[in-house]
């Protein structure tokens, strides 16, 4: 096991280093001011392995926006709360239109095409309000990552809440839109609150990579021994990640890299290797779909070097 980690570790720098030296970074997300004002210079890696070892590379520990990886939270705990009545809500297939897209939505009777993209988080969110204050909501969601990741100290950046509050036209659209086919349950305003204060929880790679580990164990997190939820579920989750975690660029990522995986317009990315390890990494410049493309870039070298795709 020591070769092992020590090959980890030089696999994780060697990677950093690449990205650091790479001049092609993308563009960071310009439709949210807080995060146009994020420098694109940075990169992280994290590995969390199933037995309590963390390997990091960059600036692992710097904070950033987890922004969409944050649907996966709160499809968990809609999961956990409400079941498969979720479906009732979103469905599972890849929706092949950007995150932000309202065109399915009119040929679906306003019912989201997955829980991943805008429209289906913010239905999501819906479905976990249970007439409870956005307030509320936020504590439950906020204690749920903390709780995954074992960490007390994760919290909410409301700077980039407010930013997307105040440039929110597009998901007040397709709010306004499922509602108008009597898809939304509560007050449009406190429920795009909850959705812009989920979406602006901020972590760094290494809290990220600690919270994915119920996905590679079966639920289990095998480090704090807690089964978050059902191997079934779990199995379901990383399906759903696989097939709409990365929005119009969902088939692209499993070709390139081939894990369950979700991002972020902040530039993170959580990816799932079953059975092996959580990874998450971060660098903010986005390809033109939204995706971080040097995270992309480092889950495909990462892959090639320790040959962890599902496939
Ligand atoms: N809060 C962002 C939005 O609603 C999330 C987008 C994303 O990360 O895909 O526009």
């Amino acid at each position: 096991l020591a070769t092992e980690t020590l090959t980890l570790q030089t696999i994780l720098n060697e990677i950093a280093d690449t990205m650091n030296a790479s001049t092609e970074r993308g563009t960071v997300a310009n439709y949210i001011p807080e995060l146009a004002a994020v420098d694109p210079n940075q990169f992280g890696i994290s590995v969390a392995l199933p037995t309590g070892e963390v390997f990091n590379a960059g600036c692992a520990q710097q904070l950033f926006s987890i922004q969409s990886i944050s649907k996966v939270f709160s499809l968990t705990l809609a999961l956990g709360k409400i079941g498969d009545a979720v479906w009732n809500k979103v469905g599972r297939e890849p929706s092949g239109d950007p995150f932000n897209s309202i065109v399915q939505l009119e040929h679906e009777h306003g019912k989201p095409r997955n829980p991943f993209i805008n429209a289906g988080a913010i239905a999501v969110v819906d479905s976990i309000m249970m007439g409870h204050e956005p307030k509320e909501v936020l504590a439950e969601i906020l204690q749920f990552v903390r709780y995954i990741a074992n960490d007390n100290s994760v919290a909410i950046d409301e700077k980039v809440a407010l930013s997307e509050l105040a440039t929110g036209h597009r998901n007040a659209s397709l709010a306004h839109f499922m509602a108008s086919f009597g898809r939304i349950e509560h007050d449009i305003n406190k429920l795009l609150g909850a959705y812009y204060h989920q979406c602006s929880i901020s972590m760094s790679c290494e809290q990220l990579a600690k919270s994915g580990l119920f996905l590679v164990s079966d639920g289990v997190n095998r480090v704090t021994g807690k089964q978050i939820v059902s191997s079934q579920r779990a199995r379901r989750i990383n399906s759903l990640m696989l097939m709409c975690g990365h929005y119009d660029g969902s088939g692209e990522f499993a070709y390139r890299v081939g894990l369950p995986g979700k991002s972020g317009v902040g530039g993170g990315i959580l990816a799932i290797a079953p059975g092996k390890a959580s990874i998450a990494v971060w660098s903010p410049g986005l390809d033109t779909i939204g995706n971080s493309k040097l995270g992309t870039l480092a889950l495909e070298l990462l892959v090639q070097r320790t040959g962890w795709s599902v496939f």
